[in-house]
């Protein structure tokens, strides 16, 4: 049965409704949520990290900057961090490839930004659902193309229908999103592979693997598409910290590419885009202990990613696709509406998740959650069973 709202439900939906078309083709957050009267965010599903990491990180943070040594603190916010030539040298040993092919970003959305802005040229095709700043950061006089990723394919990258569409389309960027965002979608090593292989004519050929460390519990390295930069000299290896680290906040993300282009970046900016907070946290990657805790944190959270899964899909009335990342879309069938939907988990329950009714080429009712820690998760999965035995 359809959800049925109560006048004081629609009353909330109607308050999000207004606050959603002031934040664009991003979600509220949950602080401008604490404008709306009546509701509490307890747990945002909305929001995609990893919680363990995020704990590690502020253990070493208490560690190294906590009561006894504000004097590492002062200098950290006084004093200038170091340029991005040297931040680079500091991911060398995670990515796996030298310096001077690694660009450090304020955010992986600023690396977006600045290869969008600096080497499209003509056109840029991008798979969809997708993150939305590929579909709107190209300057004026470059045209920005879909490429629709079917549904009844569980919204599968397929190389074939993929290559034709570059076929047609003759663009001369292209966008991979491994695993993909908002489905986690997965392409493997081999398909990128031969894509790569393929797609040799094509000016920049970007795979954004934020999420890549979600992939594989085998792989403790898993950023193969990097090492292959020097094979395809038009790949851009483009990679978030913010969720698999759990640092959205500390702003750090990097691109691997090409040292020309590297350069052409360098000469035009970006020479102390990293906070002192950030370099930090690179300081953190190549510290044994935190990596050695950090893998079982990224372990920890693909083994509760996996376990919801199997939770989610016994729940009658909605679908969810498999995922490789940190999230989850789900389709809700038997006629209720995702916006319904959101609007009475936030309601009843506090629960904030992600409607996708602003992705372009998701039609249908659908909401994303991220994987929380398994407490949280069971407590979605309650919610849910019980709003659908309604
Ligand atoms: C979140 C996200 C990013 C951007 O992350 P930053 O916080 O800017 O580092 C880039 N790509 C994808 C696919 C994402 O989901």
């Amino acid at each position: 049965m359809p959800i049925k709202l109560t006048a004081f439900e629609h009353k909330i939906a109607k308050q999000l409704a207004a606050l959603k078309r002031k934040s664009g083709s991003h979600s509220p957050s949950p602080a401008m949520l604490r404008d709306v009267s009546g509701i509490t965010v307890k747990h945002d599903f909305c929001f995609l990290s990893n919680p363990y990491a995020t704990d590690l990180f502020l253990k070493y943070w208490k560690r190294d900057f906590g009561n006894k040594n504000t004097r590492n603190l002062h200098k950290l916010v006084e004093q200038y961090p170091s340029q991005n030539r040297v931040l680079a040298g500091k991911l060398e040993k995670i990515v796996g490839v030298p310096a001077q092919h690694i660009f450090v970003g304020n955010g992986a959305t600023e690396i977006i930004q600045a290869m969008l802005q600096n080497f499209a040229k003509r056109k840029i095709l991008v798979p969809v659902p997708t993150f939305s700043p590929y579909l709107e950061f190209a300057p004026k006089g470059v045209k920005t193309v879909i490429h629709q990723l079917r549904k009844e394919a569980g919204f599968k990258l397929e190389a074939k229908r993929f290559l034709k569409d570059i076929q047609r389309e003759k663009p001369d960027s292209v966008v991979i999103i491994n695993p993909s965002n908002p489905d986690g979608g997965y392409v493997s090593a081999s398909t990128l592979r031969q894509l790569l292989e393929k797609l040799r004519h094509i000016g920049i050929v970007i795979i954004d693997e934020s999420f890549i460390h979600f992939a594989d519990k085998n792989k403790r390295t898993p950023q193969d598409a990097a090492r292959l930069v020097n094979t395809f000299p038009n790949l851009v290896v483009i990679k978030s910290l913010s969720k698999d680290f759990g640092i959205a906040g500390l702003r750090l993300g990097y691109g691997v590419m090409s040292k020309q282009r590297i350069s052409t970046l360098l000469a035009r900016g970006y020479l102390w885009n990293i906070s002192g907070f950030g370099e930090y946290f690179l300081n953190l990657l190549n510290n044994r202990g935190f990596m050695k805790e950090y893998e079982k944190a990224r372990l920890l959270a693909i083994r509760e990613r996996d376990d919801f899964f199997t939770q989610l899909s016994t729940l009658k009335g909605l679908k969810v696709y498999p995922s490789r990342a940190n999230m989850f879309l789900i389709e809700l069938l038997g006629g209720s509406r995702a916006e319904d939907f959101m609007v009475t988990l936030l309601a009843r329950y506090g629960i904030y998740v992600r409607l996708c009714k602003d992705k372009i080429g998701l039609n249908g009712e659908f909401i994303r959650i991220a994987s929380c820690k398994a407490k949280e998760n069971l407590k979605l999965v309650r919610a849910l069973k019980n709003i659908l035995s309604e």
